[in-house]
């Protein structure tokens, strides 16, 4: 298949890779020289423009760093460029109104689109074992299935354009708060003298268990490899998990839903950030406690 795509940073330098290695022809574009040579380097054809990339596509795949980027490209570029049996996939992390209005004007133009967001950082994007999130019809979905199997472990249908999108920010507002949560217990067993591993042992199959407990343990040398063993270096940044807990901020206004834990996870990530950590690790938070 001739996949379009569009955005080969950190995340999608490695999602194109694994739809070269799965036999697509695959035709990127990104602003950014150094990343496109990588992608050269990694099988795809490189081109200078996005209209030039999407000529005669059969899929168009963007992966970007936020919703107006995402606007724009789809808006200026693809719609309109792209063939109209072209289908459309956005699985950057944007905000549940970009991705219907960016939907609702594909579809206005004759295109299928699915909003595609994944969980799982640069090593599973590298290692096509993402879990993708999908918005869209069940029409839109059955055709993107196959396309985002190749670069995931996990395509789950979650409802109509932008329902991606929300399971996403629900998704990563509890890993906020619960990695905040998870850090303040390590802080204060450490205080009241307990061994850290022998706290991770009960708690990682006691109640407190959660992912940032057992998949992402905070301390370094404690549970699984983890970013805290390379100097919180790598992983997803501080400034990405931000960037998340304001999306789901913003939701949660939009509808009038009572977020008290996801806006102090906020509170304290913005922070974190101000103070120069934007790039370290989320679970590097741990430091401030
Ligand atoms: P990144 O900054 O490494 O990559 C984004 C790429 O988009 C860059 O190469 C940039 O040059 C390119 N770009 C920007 N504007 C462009 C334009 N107009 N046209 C073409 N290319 C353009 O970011 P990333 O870490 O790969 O994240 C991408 C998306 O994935 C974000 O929405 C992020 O929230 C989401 N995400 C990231 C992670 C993670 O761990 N990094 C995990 C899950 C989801």
């Amino acid at each position: 298949m001739k996949i379009t795509f569009i955005g080969l940073g950190n995340m999608g330098g490695g999602m194109a890779a694994n739809l070269v290695k799965a036999g697509h022809e695959v035709h990127a574009f990104d602003l950014s020289a150094e990343t496109l040579a990588r992608a050269a380097e990694n099988g795809c054809a490189t081109y200078t423009s996005v209209r030039e990339a999407v000529h005669g596509a059969e899929a168009v795949v963007s992966m970007l760093p936020n919703g107006a980027i995402v606007n724009s490209v789809y808006g200026a570029d693809v719609i309109g460029h792209a063939p109209a049996s072209a289908l459309l996939l956005d699985c950057s992390t944007i905000d549940v109104d970009t991705a219907r209005t960016v939907a609702d004007a594909a579809k206005a133009a004759g295109y299928a689109m699915v909003d595609a967001p994944v969980s799982g950082g640069i090593a599973a994007a590298n290692g096509g074992t993402l879990t993708f999130m999908v918005g869209g019809s069940d029409d839109a979905f059955t055709r993107a299935e196959p396309i985002l199997s190749a670069m995931g472990k996990a395509v789950i249908h979650a409802g109509a354009s932008g329902a991606g999108q929300a399971a996403k920010i629900c998704n990563n507002m509890i890993l906020g708060a619960t990695m905040i949560a998870t850090c303040e217990a390590f802080a204060l067993a450490e205080k009241l003298g307990l061994d850290l591993q022998t706290f991770f042992d009960i708690s990682s199959k006691a109640s407190g268990q959660s992912w940032s407990m057992t998949s992402y343990c905070p301390v370094p040398g404690v549970g699984p490899a983890s970013p805290a063993d390379n100097g919180y270096q790598g992983g997803f940044a501080a400034a990405l998990m931000l960037k998340d807990l304001k999306l789901a901020l913003e939701a949660a206004q939009g509808v009038g839903a009572k977020v008290p834990m996801g806006t102090r996870a906020e509170e304290l990530y913005a922070a974190f950030t101000a103070n120069g950590n934007g790039g370290s690790d989320f679970s590097a938070i741990i430091k401030t406690l």
